[in-house]
């Protein structure tokens, strides 16, 4: 879903209409996936976990060398401008830096400007039954990124292995995969994080596991531990999908989705447990406070 406004984007301190808003055919993001970004919501006019997302954002960008040209919070001002400019007060928000125009070698030095990005829309990423009766997913045969190769803590603009598994997965009637690490443990989907129920008990991958920290697992977390529902970071096998009693994935645009077929097998009794529904509800009351 988008929206159907005539939007405008931020580009380097300028709203555009998004028909003019443009990069460089040299900009190494576009070139290499160079840069990195950030999925945030807007919830009731405020940006969500805004301290959180910063944090990430100017961390990824540490960890790749690239110094973002504006501060945190003349980013979340940009962030509100374009919002407003757009007239969203709940919407999806993504802020993207990039390496900048450069030349066509892969140096980073000779990219002297990153380019900095705003853009508010509206996003559907799951249909509205998905949250109701639960979602399938499957086991990508392409692993997530080695932390080795390129931290998967780093929020960057290279997600093609995370789309080869994508593809997997609508190839295979399903919407969303299951990726491993290297050393064949669970590490996460292509684009939220994993958690299981075993016994009462959440459980969800480790950072070291190989997964992206995400901000909606982060309060999920959080939450567990207001609700005193037992969460402990682990490693999980795949064994352990199998046999959860329920299964859901977290993310900004996803929010909280129950899972409840993995590989063709049913997790628990095949509909969305009640620790899923009460974490969900709990997500939904501290996001939109309703
Ligand atoms: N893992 C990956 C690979 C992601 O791209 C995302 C973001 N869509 C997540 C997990 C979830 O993170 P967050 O809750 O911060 O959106």
């Amino acid at each position: 879903m988008s929206s159907n406004k005539d939007l405008k984007i931020w580009i380097d301190g300028e709203l555009v209409p998004k028909a003019e808003a443009k990069v460089s055919v040299y900009d190494h993001g576009l070139l290499y996936g160079d840069g990195v970004f950030e999925g945030i919501r807007l919830y009731n006019g405020k940006i969500f976990q805004p301290d959180a997302h910063m944090k990430r954002l100017y961390d990824s960008a540490k960890a790749i060398r690239l110094t973002i040209p504006i501060t945190p919070d003349q980013l979340i001002a940009a962030i509100n401008q374009t919002a407003k400019a757009n007239s969203f007060t709940d919407c999806y928000v993504r802020a993207i830096v990039t390496r900048g125009p450069g030349y066509l070698g892969l140096n980073p030095n000779k990219c002297p400007k990153p380019v900095v990005i705003v853009i508010t829309d509206l996003i559907e990423l799951y249909p509205r039954e998905t949250y109701e009766k639960g979602m399938a997913i499957i086991t990508a045969t392409v692993i997530r990124t080695h932390p080795n190769a390129l931290s998967p803590r780093i929020k960057s603009l290279n997600y093609l292995n995370n789309i080869l598994a994508k593809i997997e997965a609508t190839d295979a009637g399903v919407n969303e995969a299951l990726m491993l690490n290297g050393e064949g443990n669970v590490a996460e989907c292509t684009a939220d994080n994993i958690f299981i129920i075993q016994d009462g008990r959440v459980l969800t991958p480790t950072t070291s596991d190989g997964i992206l920290e995400g901000i909606t697992r982060a309060v999920i977390i959080e939450l567990c531990a207001k609700l005193q529902i037992p969460c402990i970071e682990k490693t999980i096998q795949r064994h352990d999908l199998y046999i959860a009693d329920e299964c859901f994935l977290t993310g900004t645009g996803a929010e909280v989705v129950p899972v409840t077929k993995i590989d063709g097998r049913s997790i628990g009794n095949g509909t969305p447990g009640p620790i899923t529904r009460r974490l969900s509800e709990a997500f939904h009351k501290f996001a939109r406070g309703g």
